[in-house]
């Protein structure tokens, strides 16, 4: 967490305290500390908080491993699903039909729409975010860093830096704000003089950028475990800006409900029939 202001940092303190008492290790910086950990950046930051933990990864290779031994259909829509009383037996792709004993509905943002067609409730919101990719950037981070203030996050991914940020809340939808984007490349230099030029005037257009979803509930918290009234469905959905990190963990949950096996903890918070 890399912060300019000392009012920000003073908070960011706080709540490494809190994560230390969790059981969590995090580190608070002072700028000379900060810049020991990333000897090759400039910064213009006041301090940081170092979450020992925590790593990075790129999103589409693990994608591509995870998905080697499975049987994974792309550009695939499920249209609907046959039920038989309380059980779903199938679910209709259009030209086919595939059975299964379970189903387990990880469609994101559009899980509130998969599980209309089953006729319960899962309130999701889309929380729209950016990023953009630099292939020769100035400077390359050590490891991945949060601009605070800015909410924007820095991701070295080989020799490519992925910075990523804001949260539109609002339907599905594709388009790009360019307003939005500016106030990400913006920030960017008031960390990092050195990419002072890297998003300056022609520049601005000359990243491409992604947009994706982040599927939010009401409460933050996701939506995992069966539903009340249907007897071979679970949800898997609603990890907002935190997909990839709970990812695991929400698969392991999933797991140990199909083995029926004990819980680590109780994920009674997590019902995805909490606002029905
Ligand atoms: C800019 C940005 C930065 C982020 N940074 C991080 C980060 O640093 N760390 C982190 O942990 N998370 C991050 N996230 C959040 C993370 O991307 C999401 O939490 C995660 O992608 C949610 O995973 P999911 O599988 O539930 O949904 P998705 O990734 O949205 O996948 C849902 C899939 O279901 C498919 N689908 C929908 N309807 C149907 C249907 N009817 N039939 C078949 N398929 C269907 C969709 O096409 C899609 O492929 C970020 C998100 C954004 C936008």
């Amino acid at each position: 967490m890399l912060c300019k202001q000392p009012k920000t940092l003073a908070h960011e303190a706080q709540l490494a305290q809190r994560a230390n008492e969790i059981g969590l290790s995090a580190s608070v910086l002072s700028a000379s500390q900060v810049a020991s950990l990333e000897p090759e950046l400039t910064l213009d930051v006041c301090g940081g908080v170092h979450f020992h933990d925590d790593g990075h990864l790129n999103p589409s290779l693990v994608m591509q491993e995870l998905a080697r031994d499975l049987d994974v259909r792309h550009e695939t829509e499920v249209k609907s699903f046959e039920r038989r009383g309380d059980r779903v037996v199938s679910v209709n792709i259009g030209n086919e039909r595939i059975e299964a004993d379970e189903f387990v509905i990880a469609t994101g943002s559009w899980s509130g729409d998969v599980a209309k067609q089953l006729g319960v409730e899962l309130p999701m919101q889309a929380g729209k975010g950016y990023s953009m990719t630099l292939q020769s950037p100035p400077q390359l981070p050590r490891t991945s860093c949060l601009l605070v203030e800015a909410r924007v996050a820095m991701t070295p991914m080989g020799s490519t830096l992925r910075f990523a940020g804001t949260m539109e809340i609002g339907g599905v939808d594709d388009t790009i704000n360019p307003k939005r984007v500016q106030g990400i490349q913006e920030s960017i230099p008031r960390y990092l003089p050195a990419f002072s030029k890297t998003f300056a005037g022609a520049n601005t257009q000359a990243q491409p950028i992604w947009t994706g979803r982040r599927p939010v509930s009401p409460d933050g918290l996701p939506y995992v475990g069966r539903f009340a009234h249907l007897d071979n469905v679970i949800s898997a959905s609603g990890h907002a800006m935190l997909g990839l990190s709970l990812g695991p963990a929400t698969g392991m949950l999933v797991r140990n409900i199909l083995a029926n096996k004990r819980q680590p903890f109780d994920i009674a918070l997590l019902k995805p029939d909490r606002f029905a």
